[in-house]
């Protein structure tokens, strides 16, 4: 089975609690210390086997090889995927049966986050995300006073659009939030732009 670790956390001394997304599932599975053992961190993608386990409510986890992607060794590109998985695993907190959208999503960045300025590949992937669950909103309208927004687009959290005097936060210009949206590309904002809207999607998914 394959699957992308979202979160770790260390029981006992060594042993770990480790959630896992799959195509269309998020396990939650013990595995034992072992020094022998691969070192599992969050955003790896690895191939696994599931033990089932007669007398503990929590299934094992065994046999993790870890299967590389390009951008591994890329510190900076490494840090942000792992900042997004972190959202996710949060966004999926209470999530046991899932659509394949999101093991997708994940194989597709790791796919193309070569070539690609991460912060714009994983805003981008998140706008896909908002499309898929029905909260992308394309339509203008301020979400605290309910009227049009006819210059500037403010986004509160989660991409929420708002006039600027409502949110009391600098906006984007319209065409560029159109582009983003509508067609999920970054290519016209400036890097500034570009971590303005980082900070706003670390506010959660
Ligand atoms: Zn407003």
């Amino acid at each position: 089975m394959r699957g992308f670790v979202l979160s770790t956390a260390r029981v006992r001394d060594e042993d770990l609690i480790v959630r896992i997304l799959t195509k269309d599932e998020v396990l939650t599975l013990y595995r034992f210390y072992g020094a022998r053992h691969s070192y599992i961190n969050v955003g790896y993608h690895i191939d696994f086997v599931v033990e089932e386990s007669a007398k503990a409510t929590i299934k094992r986890l065994r046999n993790v090889i870890q299967l590389p992607f390009p951008f591994l060794l890329d510190f900076q590109k490494m840090l942000n995927f792992k900042i997004f998985v972190g959202l996710l695993n949060k966004h999926l907190s209470d999530v046991t049966k899932i659509d394949e959208f999101y093991y997708n999503l994940l194989v597709d960045i790791t796919k193309n986050m070569q070539n690609r300025e991460p912060k714009r590949l994983l805003i981008e992937s998140y706008v896909k995300l908002l499309e898929k669950e029905g909260r992308l909103h394309k339509e203008f309208e301020c979400f605290l006073c309910e009227r049009e927004i006819e210059g500037k687009v403010a986004l509160a959290r989660a991409f929420l659009p708002a006039h600027e005097r409502c949110i009391y936060e600098k906006g984007f210009a319209k065409e560029k939030i159109k582009d983003l949206f509508e067609n999920k590309k970054t290519l016209l904002f400036s890097d500034e732009e570009i971590d303005r809207l980082w900070k706003i999607m670390n506010l959660g998914m």
